[in-house]
């Protein structure tokens, strides 16, 4: 969906813009005037670790759960955890931090590499565009990717990259179409902003 189209949190309002006015999240890096939003730049993801910040909109996240956009593999391997009622753990960790309930239900819509299953980031935990049996069979339940909440998650600083891990599943909210969030969106915003 076109960025203007989906109502933006408070938080997001205020980060900086591309120059089509699309928000640029906090983890992104900049090759200048231009953010590059297919990477994760390292520098920022470490800050915003070690800072307990949003990734999207680098604002402190509240003690408790929070949330992050899983692609089409990791949504289908939480779907049969949940089903089958055991713990989902993310084993593999992953290059893409947590954030704020409403800051990652507005990127599953508006984020082209988050909502489109082919064009996540290439070293997230579920880099591989190729659907396996595996994931096409999950694919009915765990839709095209989920905004997953998790009681907790933690992180790792390596010399080069910033990895994070993520325990515990409290919200799992697939999505096959990258609007199906909007009403769960405009619900979260009336909840925690007054107008
Ligand atoms: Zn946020």
């Amino acid at each position: 969906m076109r960025f203007d189209s989906v109502p933006m949190p408070q938080a997001v309002q205020a980060r900086p813009r591309d120059t089509r006015g699309y928000p640029v999240p906090a983890i992104t890096p900049w090759t200048g005037e231009e953010p590059q939003f297919a990477l994760t730049d390292y520098g920022r993801s470490a800050d915003c670790a070690r800072g307990r910040l949003c990734s999207v909109c680098n604002v402190l996240m509240p003690k408790g759960p929070v949330w992050r956009v899983v692609g089409a593999t990791e949504s289908a391997a939480i779907a049969e955890a949940l089903a089958e009622g055991r713990p989902y753990r993310n084993m593999a960790p992953t290059l893409e931090g947590p954030g704020h309930r409403a800051c990652m239900l507005y990127a599953s819509m508006v984020c082209p590499y988050l909502a489109r299953p082919n064009a996540r980031r290439g070293l997230s935990a579920d880099g591989s565009s190729e659907l396996t049996a595996h994931v096409v069979r999950g694919a009915a339940r765990g839709g095209t990717g989920a905004v997953v909440g998790f009681a907790d998650y933690e992180f790792g600083i390596t010399a080069s990259q910033v990895l994070f891990r993520f325990l515990d599943v409290v919200e799992f909210l697939p999505h096959a179409a990258a609007d199906e969030h909007l009403a769960e969106l405009e619900a979260e915003l009336a909840q925690r902003q007054p107008r």
